[in-house]
């Protein structure tokens, strides 16, 4: 294995698969089963989930007329629902976990404390951070750049849909490019959606290289903590390099 600690940051999107809204239970055992053979393996893994799927503060803030504070902690306890029904899933798979929360909800999770993660880490538990970073105007990317440098992760899976990072969106331009690796400078430039500007600035700072995959894809988890080539890998000194 060429990472021993991870932080994979699973967008809420990621988690509904095929639907529109929601949770996919095929996509949940899946990433589970995974999970459980990388932590077998003996990689510590911790876990950002997202609100996507059910909230998005941003832009319920627009659509509502909300305002945009209140709407982000919806958005972060859409996070926190997530975030119980992933470690459901886990238990199921036979990884022990624990859910820590960046707003305190005692009753349903631990609250946050940054020794206390890496404890679990380092008994083979699987810590799943919900409720972003607790602060509105924020990002569950920017919260997986900031957890992974405060447990001192080597590495973020960023686990997404599309297998790596593109010049241009795929999805309209048949002749898009997929980088295989890249640095953050370039990112920023050519403004590519990796991360966010905030998250992407604070992986830079820390030096948190991030790994840019296809979560639909069987075993891609696996061959990311491996260190196989998948995705795009996003660095601090990477050449900027395309596939083909
Ligand atoms: N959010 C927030 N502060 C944070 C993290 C998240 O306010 O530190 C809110 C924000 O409204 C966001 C929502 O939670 O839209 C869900 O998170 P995000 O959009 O990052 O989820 P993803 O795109 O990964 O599914």
């Amino acid at each position: 294995m060429k990472y021993k600690r991870v932080l994979l940051k699973l967008s809420g999107e990621a988690l509904m698969g095929q639907q529109d809204y929601g949770i996919d239970p095929d996509v949940l055992s899946s990433i589970s089963a995974e999970v459980a053979e990388v932590v077998k393996a003996g990689v510590q893994l911790a876990i950002v989930v997202g609100g996507g799927n059910i909230f998005r503060g941003v832009k319920k803030a627009a659509s509502m007329g909300m305002d945009r504070a209140s709407a982000d902690y919806v958005g972060m306890l859409a996070t926190v629902m997530n975030a119980l029904t992933l470690q459901d899933a886990l238990e199921h798979a036979g990884v022990e976990t624990r859910v820590q929360t960046a707003i305190a909800m005692q009753e349903v999770a631990e609250p946050y404390i940054r020794r206390r993660a890496i404890r679990h880490l380092e008994k083979a538990r699987v810590v799943i951070f919900g409720a972003g970073s607790g602060n509105p105007f924020f990002t569950t990317d920017t919260t997986a750049a900031l957890r992974a440098a405060e447990i001192d992760a080597e590495v973020i899976f960023k686990a997404t849909k599309v297998d790596g990072v593109y010049d241009s969106d795929p999805k309209l331009n048949p002749n898009a490019k997929r980088f295989e690796s890249l640095n953050y400078q370039h990112v920023l430039t050519q403004n590519l959606r990796v991360m966010d500007t905030t998250a992407i600035a604070l992986c830079q700072d820390n030096e948190i290289p991030i790994v840019v995959f296809d979560l639909t894809v069987p075993g891609n988890i696996c061959k990311a903590v491996k260190g196989e080539g998948i995705g795009t890998m996003v660095g601090l000194k990477e050449a900027v390099r395309s596939v083909g």
